[in-house]
Formats: structure tokens, sequence, C-alpha cells
């Protein structure tokens, strides 16, 4: 159970323990066909929260149809300009991103969270150590980034608007699990976790995997966001993963485990592992399969496993609950094993 505030953004409640997705479209917000289509393929990937830049005014009111035409809260992101923040409350956004650091002043930003107020409009402040106040400059940066966010916390609370979400992203992994292990302690706001700039594909995973992950096993985060060089809906397949990695997916689901191969291996365990994942996926259960290299080790190696295969020379053995149930030749593995998914599903 969280301990945080709880924040809704249209159906989400962010800080209720369930971590969520998000992403962010990387369309051309005027585009909005290009838009809709992409934020579809996040809602099927099974993003639950979806961003788009505002860079002008006809990106604020692009918005509104788009909005229109999917089925998750939409967060708008807003730089340098709160004019562009009301637009896009105005055209029925559930929550705004904006760092406080370049939206013009308190002023502007205590009249944004009035606004925001009346329209039950939920706020994210992503503060972003490029663009501190120069007061910040000598604090050790996890401190600076932490102390900035709080600063803007107390602004907005002294206008009694409460629905906030901080984030305080860095493209160090250091450095941003050190602050949001600042934030964490400092006050019971939401965190919405990410490392920024993380990179193309495989860097960013990892940078991700360890900033988010080692969070998240801490019980710190309570919305995610992988940010990579790609596309959007790996970035949403990617935090999937990760949550599931840290025991934090909310729903059941079908976990593949496979040996790293060695001399001892008879099969073709990427191959057959890659396919059994593919046959798995769209599993609601959570049952864990084992797709191992031998009979020698195979079956041990592979505890907490709830069935799988052990490869042999021509042979592999099928185990169930940890107790050997049938030899299959080689080339049937793939079918046979199906077959005894399927029955552990229906069973369990
Ligand atoms: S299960 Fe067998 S083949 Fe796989 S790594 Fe272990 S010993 Fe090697």
């Amino acid at each position: 159970m969280s301990n945080k505030r709880i924040v809704k953004v249209g159906n989400v409640e962010i800080g209720s323990g369930k971590v969520s997705i998000q992403s962010m479209t990387n369309t051309k917000t005027t585009d909005i066909d290009a838009t809709i289509n992409q934020i579809l393929q996040l809602e099927k990937a099974g993003c639950e929260l979806v961003r788009s830049s505002v860079p002008g005014e006809e990106s604020a009111i692009a918005l509104k149809e788009i909005i229109k035409n999917i089925h998750i809260p939409m967060i708008a992101d807003i730089h340098f300009s709160h004019k562009l923040a009301l637009m896009s409350a105005d055209a029925g956004v559930n929550k705004i991103r904006i760092n406080p650091g370049n939206i013009g002043g308190v002023d502007k930003a205590k009249y944004l969270a009035d606004y925001l107020k009346e329209r039950n409009i939920a706020l994210r402040i992503g503060v972003n150590g490029g663009s501190l106040d120069s007061k910040y400059k000598s604090m050790p940066l996890a401190k600076a980034m932490c102390e900035s966010a709080l600063e803007y916390v107390s602004v907005l609370e002294k206008c009694n608007f409460y629905d906030i979400v901080i984030s305080a992203k860095s493209s160090n992994v250091k450095t941003m699990i050190e602050t949001y292990r600042l934030l964490d302690k400092a006050c019971d706001y939401p965190l919405h976790l990410g490392v920024t700039e993380a990179g193309i594909y495989h860097t960013g995973l990892v940078k991700s995997a360890v900033g988010i992950g080692s969070l998240l096993c801490d019980g710190i985060g309570d919305t995610i966001r992988v940010s990579l060089s790609d596309d959007p809906v790996k970035e949403v397949e990617a935090a999937k993963d990760i949550l599931k990695a840290c025991d934090k997916y909310n729903k059941p689901y079908c976990e593949i485990i496979s040996c790293p191969t060695c001399a001892r291996t008879n099969i073709k365990v990427k191959e057959l592992a890659e396919q059994v994942e593919e046959m798995c996926k769209d599993i609601p259960k959570a049952i864990k399969v084992a797709v191992m290299g031998c009979v020698v080790n195979g079956i041990g190696e592979s505890q907490g496993a709830n069935l799988g295969v052990a490869g042999g020379k021509d042979k592999s053995a099928i185990f169930v609950d940890g107790e050997y149930v049938c030899n299959v030749n080689n080339e049937e593995i793939l079918p046979v094993l199906k077959k005894y998914i399927l029955e552990y599903q229906s069973k369990n």
C-alpha cells in the first residue's frame, strides 16, 4: 500500500500503489491523425497515460480533437509558455507537465495553479538539472533538483493546489536515483520516474532498468516513463518489462525463463525460448515456464518454474512442478510444451 497522496489523472490514480506506464508521442501534435494513430498503438501496447508536446498554439488547439479519439488520459508537455498550458487545459487534457524553471515566474505558476484547480487538472513539476535557478548551482545536483522541486511545490501549496506529481530526471543514473530518494523522504507527492536522454534502445533500456528499477525495488515511484530514441511503443514494452522484473506489474502474465547455455546444451535454447515467449505472450496467468539446455542440470536449475523443458540429445524432458512427466522428440518440443502450458493454465 502506497503512503503517497493519490493524484487522479483522468481514470488513472497516481500514488495508489499501482505503478502506471507512460509514454510520449513523437509525431507532430499538429498532425492530428498521426498522433491519434500513435496513441492508439501505445494503448494497445499497454500505455496508461500519454504525453504530447505543445510547442505552439496550433498544437494546443489540436489536442482537443486528439483527446476525442483516444482512451487514455492525455498530458500536455509545456515549456516556456503558461498561455499554452491554459490553452491545453481548455482543450481537455488531464494533466499538464511544466518545467517550473522556464514557465515565466512564480506569478504565472500561481495563475496556472488556480486555473487547473478549477478544472480538476493535475500538474507535474518536471525539474531538470539544466534549468535550475542559479541559487542552487553550488549544491550537489541531486540535492539541488530536490530543493528546486520542493520550492515549486510550496508555491503551489500556497495556492491550495495539491494535485501534484513530481519528476526530477537526470541522464546520469546515479544522480537520478539519489534525487528521487531525497524527494521520497521529503514529501508525499507521487513520483514520476525516468532517466532522461537515456539514449538509443539498448543503452536506454539498461540505464532505465537500473535507474527506475533500483527505485521501484525500494518501493519508490508511482508512474514511469522509459525514454528511448526509438519507437515509443518500445518504451511501453520496456516499461512493462522493468515492472515485471521488479514484481510491480499488476496483471498476471506468463514468464519465460531460459538458461544461458553452455557446453552441455543439447537444444536451440534461444530460438525455442523466443518461440515459447511469443506463444505465451497473451496467457493471462501467473505461470513460469523454463527452457533449459540440458537434462543434467535443467530441472534442478529451473526451480521456481511451474513447468518447462530440459534438452536431451534426441529427446528432451518435459517437467511440471519440478517432476519429470515425459520425453519428447526434440523436433516436437514446442507443440508438446504448448499442450502442457495450456493444461496447466486451465487447472491453475
Ligand atoms: S541448464 Fe544445462 S545447458 Fe543450460 S546452462 Fe545449465 S548446465 Fe548448461
